[in-house]
């Protein structure tokens, strides 16, 4: 291998580039590490790749088999994280910040693979039901579908998270069955190279699933149509520059952008300075600097106290980041290292600069510092810097500019008003947080935050125990927000999934809608036999597969039974006086026994393939059942799940969903809900 090896693209299926470009350095001691390839990609070749062989071997998978691949792509992650860890440790990462990187990233993809085993069905689309009905008699219904396009997703990155940055993005479009072109900032590029090896090496990554870009786009952006994504992380200017593409604009090709962002955190009134809430926002505030050198999408950078604890607060912070000793995050005494590169040390130092203009130096500042480790005063470093802003009200300055390092502004507030007024001039965020001990507060303060920023950190003692900080964004919560933060929307669970599909409504007769969603609609065609739907194997039920059960007349000893049993002697079923005076007018049977009085009608009691009832969808009461009405059940197969599982014994098994209408003598329905249950399948 080469002293400086050439990082290379992956396209089509190849690793392209044999010729260096631009050399890349360590963020720790300024060295040459890698060098970028000068060979030109065929973005055509690329383009025509993903949307034939990638989405041909992404859709011979469905939701199902592609979650389960991405929890063996997160465990051949970790298999081999250590050669990731000294990778990220070029780009000036401490072991804590590779951890969020590296094994957030695997986790993102286990977590995305849990829910799309939970949450997804077999196949590759999406009923976002119910189906409504258009018309009076059941005969024309309406409902949602969602398919996965057929275009390929490009993920533009920054450069500061290079694995979970790739992996965020590419865990929603690949569950959602879509190919991915990736094009991570250059300069970390190498990280997001070593990880993509490793995807491809594990041998899981279907043809044509994923590919990297190394260096520049060229004419990938202008080759897109109106079935690709585009996403983008970065700066705003740029997300504002690439936005507006000609073809982008004239193709409808969404871009869903996540740029600059004045987070900030504020300390409410009603937290006194011998509180633990105290300590909590100046841990949270400090750690929020300095961890990853304070590149952060979602780090502080606006710390926002009243007026009366502004010196306290300054002075635990201070306390506080003058014990962040910065150097080689290699070395296990450093707690905060480099900046990623050094042209980003330059950008940083020029916006501490501009800030000064408007605020004075708590800490830090631009003097010299010491540093750890040998080498590192050729490095990237940056020191934490508080910063008091001498006008909170004035223009510019902390709410305008973001210095993507470890530096963050305090502002002194009047009230509680004062305080959201400030929040809201960073115009848009991705997050905020708020420390009080008061409920009230919150439910005053949240809903004006939540109007700013993607997503709200309330902090208190309680949520401290448990909290995973403000600047970590979860899979199953939305990551994005409004105006400055680019208005895009990622992860949110499976939300982030639908982002990469194409929804469509429907409309048809209810036996078209169930052939379509692979799920019973009612008012469909059922399909009925000799044969009792329970007692059929997972691969030999059909879905409409049914049973009309026989009729039972509910009886006042059923209610006082029930009653007795159950120990509910509620007025509505036992006080015939009090019944009379409700809206029903008479004593009526619990809904809880008309259910186990369905159960009983429709089991078929021998030992069978139906393993286990676990739960109940979508229930309700519709029409009262008083003493002498007949009810009887109707009892459907509505969709079937191959989650692939077994049970506990061994036995192969999936999830069936049947649909249960519980009606009286009238035909009117009494009870409506979805019943969960685990079938045996009959071969393994
Ligand atoms: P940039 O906007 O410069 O770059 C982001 C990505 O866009 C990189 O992959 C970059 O590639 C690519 N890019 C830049 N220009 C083009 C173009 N014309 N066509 C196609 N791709 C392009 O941001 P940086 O990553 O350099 O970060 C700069 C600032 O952005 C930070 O200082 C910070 O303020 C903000 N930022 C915000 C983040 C957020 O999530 N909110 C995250 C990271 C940064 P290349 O590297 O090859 O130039």
């Amino acid at each position: 291998m080469s002293e400086h090896p050439i990082l290379q693209s992956f396209i089509a299926g190849q690793w392209l580039g044999q010729q260096a470009k631009q050399p890349l350095y360590s963020a720790i001691n300024g060295e040459m590490i890698y060098q970028t390839h000068a060979d030109v990609i065929d973005f055509g070749q690329s383009i025509d790749f993903a949307k034939t062989k990638g989405r041909r071997s992404m859709l011979a998978m469905d939701f199902q088999a592609r979650a389960s691949c991405l929890r063996d792509l997160g465990k051949y992650i970790l298999e081999h994280k250590e050669s990731l860890y000294e990778v990220s440790a070029l780009t000036g990462a401490t072991r804590a910040d590779s951890w969020v990187d590296i094994e957030g990233g695997a986790g993102t993809l286990f977590a995305y693979a849990s829910m799309g085993r939970r949450e997804l069905p077999s196949g590759n689309l999406i009923h976002e039901g119910d189906a409504i009905p258009l018309g009076r008699e059941g005969h024309f219904y309406g409902s949602h579908v969602l398919v996965p396009r057929h275009g390929v997703a490009v993920h533009i990155n920054a450069f500061n998270f290079p694995i979970w940055g790739m992996l965020e993005k590419f865990a929603a479009n690949f569950i959602a069955g879509m190919p991915c072109i990736i094009k991570p900032a250059t300069s970390t590029s190498f990280l997001t190279e070593a990880c993509v090896r490793l995807l491809q090496q594990s041998g899981f990554l279907p043809e044509g699933s994923l590919q990297l870009v190394i260096g520049r786009t060229g004419d990938l952006l202008g080759r897109l149509d109106g079935q690709d994504i585009v996403t983008f992380t970065g700066s705003a200017a740029t997300a504002a520059k690439l936005r507006v593409t000609p073809n982008l604009i004239n193709n409808s090709v969404p871009f869903n952008a996540e740029a600059d962002s004045l987070n900030c955190a504020i300390l409410a009134p009603d937290v006194t300075v011998d509180s633990p809430e105290f300590d909590l926002f100046v841990k949270e505030v400090a750690r929020e600097m300095t961890a990853k050198a304070g590149q952060k999408c979602t780090a502080i950078r606006r710390v926002m106290v009243p007026e009366n604890h502004i010196e306290a607060v300054s002075e635990r912070l201070t306390a506080r980041l003058a014990k962040v000793s910065v150097g080689d995050p290699r070395i296990n005494e450093v707690r905060m290292g480099a900046l990623a590169s050094h042209d980003q040390q330059k950008d940083v130092l020029a916006q501490l600069g501009a800030l000064l203009e408007t605020s004075s130096v708590l800490c830090g500042g631009t003097d010299s510092f010491e540093l750890v480790g040998t080498g590192t005063d050729k490095g990237a470093f940056c020191q934490p810097t508080l910063l008091l802003s001498n006008n909170p009200d004035a223009e510019g300055g902390a709410h305008d500019i973001e210095a993507f390092g470890p530096i963050s502004t305090l502002m002194a507030y009047k009230d509680l008003d004062h305080a959201v007024s400030l929040a809201a001039r960073g115009k848009g965020s991705l997050v905020s947080t708020l420390v009080t001990k008061d409920p009230e507060v919150a439910a005053k303060v949240v809903p004006e935050l939540a109007v700013w920023n993607g997503r709200v950190h309330i902090l208190n003692e309680q949520a401290a125990k448990e909290s995973t900080g403000h600047g970590s964004p979860l899979p199953m919560l939305k990551h994005g927000g409004p105006g400055r933060a680019g208005g895009g929307e990622e992860l949110g669970g499976i939300r982030g999934v639908k982002h990469y599909m194409q929804r469509a409504a429907i409309q048809g007769s209810p036996t078209m809608l169930g052939a379509v969603t692979k799920e019973f609609v009612r008012g469909g065609q059922v399909i009925e036999t000799e044969v009792h739907p329970f007692r059929r194997y997972f691969e030999t039920l059909q879905i409409g597969e049914s049973l009309l059960t026989h009729r039972r007349t509910v009886t006042e000893a059923d209610i006082v039974n029930f009653g007795c049993l159950s120990g509910d002697h509620f007025y509505m079923h036992f006080d015939d006086i009090a019944a009379r005076e409700t809206q029903f007018e008479q004593r009526i049977a619990h809904g809880y026994f008309v259910l186990s009085a369905a159960a009983g009608l429709f089991v078929s009691p021998g030992e069978g393939p139906v393993l286990a009832n676990y739960g109940l969808d979508n229930l309700r009461f519709i029409t009262p059942v008083p003493i002498g009405d007949t009810i009887r059940a109707r009892l459907t197969c509505k969709r079937k799940i191959d989650q692939g599982k077994v049970s506990p014994k061994g036995e192969p098994q999936g999830v069936v969903v049947w649909d249960v209408q519980v009606t009286n003598q009238d035909d009117e329905l009494v009870a409506s809900y979805d019943i969960l249950t685990l079938v045996k399948k009959q071969s393994n």
